[in-house]
């Protein structure tokens, strides 16, 4: 099938010719991110292939439609960007990749907790600088801790059981608990409860209106003075705004964050010559307890190739006309 392919870094295409060797579809590399200026250069591809940080809304859905195009296959688990009732009422079929390498971005959440609660970024400078002190590098152990997980679907439990792993109490919040976690000892609690009990809190839910901002400035304050608060999941789960009042009244201890709220205009991108424009984000970045990395917590050899592997695959399905595994 002719697809038009979005957004493409050199990963992206190394990894997708090389998986597309099997599939034989014909693929049209778009450097540019999807809007409504660079849905244009869709000439007779039937398909469109995007990432997280391209533009589905109503008026580049009708531009894609009105341009021939039949399939959005999404190479992502995420949706929350596509204007899903503009896609049915013209009758567009959106795919996505539900799954692939959980791991990736569990293992990544606790890196991340590991990085910045034994400041290992900072004595990596350290000692390359010849400074061998260790002042201001205390960290706590995870081990006795009570990590909240909020969402255990695929990722967050994977996350839960690397925790129970540490030896951490493993508290979680989900609209449907999880029988695998209950089997590994989790205990499911209210919203409040985690907010109240937890000394780490890990999201792993998907933005939805229900989950935007689910963490905001009441929810900190129902929070432990020093929590940790980690988010691999989706920006606009957290109020920034509120989260930054909390790192100043030092009621948040640690944050690492993998997204942020507005990240598309940078994330993905090297901006190093460019001045952020943000400035609720370059405040995020002045406080020494916060680390921000840009959505790369899927980013591994295994994640990357399962996604190419499972893009290709739903689009073959559409092509045979056959039953659509991930439609969305
Ligand atoms: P999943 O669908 O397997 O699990 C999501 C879980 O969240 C489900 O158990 C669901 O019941 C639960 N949930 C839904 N609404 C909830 C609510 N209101 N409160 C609490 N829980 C709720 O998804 P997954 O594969 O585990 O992925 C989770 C999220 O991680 C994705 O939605 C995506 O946004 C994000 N993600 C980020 C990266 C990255 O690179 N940073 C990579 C992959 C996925």
């Amino acid at each position: 099938m002719k697809i038009a392919f979005f957004n493409t870094k050199s990963y992206d295409r190394e990894i997708f010719e090389s998986t597309n060797h099997a599939f034989g579809h014909d693929i049209h590399f778009i450097e540019p991110h999807l809007n409504l200026v660079t849905a244009q250069l869709v000439q007779d591809e039937k398909c469109v292939c995007a990432f997280i940080n391209d533009t589905l809304d109503r008026p580049v859905l009708e531009l894609l439609k009105h341009r021939g195009v039949e399939l959005i296959a999404l190479r992502s688990a995420g949706f929350n960007h596509v204007d899903l009732d503009a896609a049915k009422e013209l009758g567009l079929v959106v795919v996505r990749v539900p799954a692939y390498s959980p791991y990736a971005t569990a293992e990544y959440a606790v890196g991340l907790l590991m990085v910045m609660n034994r400041r290992l970024h900072r004595a990596f400078n350290r000692v390359r600088e010849g400074d061998f002190s260790i002042n201001g590098l205390m960290g706590f152990d995870i081990h006795g801790k009570t990590v909240g997980v909020i969402g255990t679907g695929k990722i967050g439990q994977a996350f839960a059981s690397i925790m129970v792993g540490f030896g951490s109490r493993v508290i979680a919040y989900d609209v449907y608990p999880s029988p695998e976690c209950k089997a590994m000892g989790v205990e499911y609690v209210s919203l409040d409860e985690l907010y109240a009990q937890s000394d780490i809190i890990s999201l792993h839910c998907p933005l939805m209106e229900s989950t935007h901002h689910i963490i905001d400035a009441q929810a900190i304050a129902k929070m432990k003075t020093g929590v940790t608060i980690l988010n691999t999941s989706r920006g606009r789960l957290l109020d920034t705004r509120a989260v930054i009042a909390g790192l100043k009244d030092r009621k948040i201890g640690l944050i690492g964050l993998d997204v942020y709220e507005e990240e598309e205009s940078m994330f993905f991108e090297d901006l190093s010559d460019d001045m952020i424009e943000d400035d609720v984000f370059a405040r995020l970045l002045t406080f020494p307890n916060v680390m921000v990395t840009s959505h790369q917590a899927f980013f591994t050899r295994e994640a990357v190739a399962s996604i190419a592997e499972s893009t290709l695959q739903n689009i073959r399905q559409y092509e045979n006309k056959e039953p659509l595994e991930n439609a969305i």
